[in-house]
């Protein structure tokens, strides 16, 4: 536990920023902490999107490392297995009065987690709520942008959805997230399709690793705005439509039904669907069991 006055400047200006990374133990029992340099780099983008001092590497990198050193025996040597870390960082000043605190708190917090099988989900196409907006904080890892998802995530739940699809603020006509992870859609199994990012789209590290593995599983990366109408058309004259969330904690998360303005699409999720190709490769990468061609080990 922490000590902290109730002025500490975190519970009133929403100055939190936080990551989260995973390690993994290896099939000749080294400890991968996988792409933990590229999570500073994002981190810190987010402190500097919040007005937080960024973290020098001899903090964030070599403390990541030290402490993981220390609980090794949390990283279970078993493929099930890998440690969650979840490293943060709030405003601590003491202060009342809007404005950017002087003092900060950088805290990680390890978990050790077991692989869950993520069943598919029905998501809903939000059309009311906004997740974020260009020129908004919706590429930074900030606390608000958690707390302002919770009321339309609920009511999803509500009317018996599992997650939502976030769509541009603006128009509400482009796909955007969906839930806490990027979305991706794959095409009749050969077109990799998702959205470009923007500062309304969260820079996903399994987003990116998955959009660098794709050539050599064969598949054509689009990068680009996605009409969610152009999805459900797809859907609806037959093509073959894979859709999926992808991130850290689950890293692909198969979406099996969408629903628009009260209508359902089913997606494609036979167990031969290219997702589970990606999941695997990206696992094999991790527990060192193919070779890493991108330098995103830290062994
Ligand atoms: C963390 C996060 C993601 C996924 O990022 P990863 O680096 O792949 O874990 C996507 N969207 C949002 C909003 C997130 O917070």
């Amino acid at each position: 536990n922490i000590s902290l006055s109730p002025l500490a400047m975190c519970f009133h200006y929403g100055q939190t920023v936080f990551e989260g990374l995973k390690a993994f133990r290896t099939r000749d029992g080294q400890i991968n902490i996988f792409r933990l340099e590229s999570h500073w780099k994002r981190m810190n983008r987010s402190l500097e999107r919040m007005a937080m001092p960024p973290l020098p590497a001899s903090c964030f990198i070599n403390g990541i490392r030290d402490l993981i050193d220390k609980e090794s025996q949390w990283v279970i040597d078993d493929p099930e297995y890998s440690l969650y870390i979840r490293p943060f960082a709030i405003a601590t000043e003491n202060k009342l009065g809007v404005d950017a605190s002087h003092d900060y708190l950088f805290m990680v917090i390890l978990s050790p987690l077991k692989a869950y099988y993520n069943k598919p989900l029905r998501v809903k196409v939000e059309t009311n709520y906004i997740r974020s907006a260009k020129g908004g904080a919706g590429a930074a890892k900030n606390g608000g942008n958690y707390g302002a998802s919770l009321l339309p995530q609920q009511k999803a739940k509500q009317e018996g959805f599992d997650q939502i699809i976030w769509l541009d603020a603006k128009e509400k006509k482009y796909i955007e997230e969906s839930g806490t992870m990027n979305i991706m859609f794959i095409i009749n199994g050969k077109t990799l399709l998702t959205p470009a990012l923007s500062d309304s789209i969260l820079d996903g590290i399994t987003r990116d690793s998955i959009l660098k593995l794709a050539p050599e599983m064969d598949l054509k990366v689009e990068e680009r705005t996605i009409p969610i109408t152009e999805i459900l058309e797809k859907i609806q004259s037959g093509d073959q439509v894979e859709a999926f969330g992808v991130g850290t904690a689950a890293v692909i998360s198969p979406i099996k039904e969408i629903s628009y303005k009260g209508n359902l699409y089913g997606t494609y999720i036979q167990d031969d669907a290219g997702m589970y190709r990606i999941k695997n490769k990206l696992s094999e990468i991790r527990r060192g069991t193919v070779p890493d061609r991108f330098g995103w080990s830290d062994l």
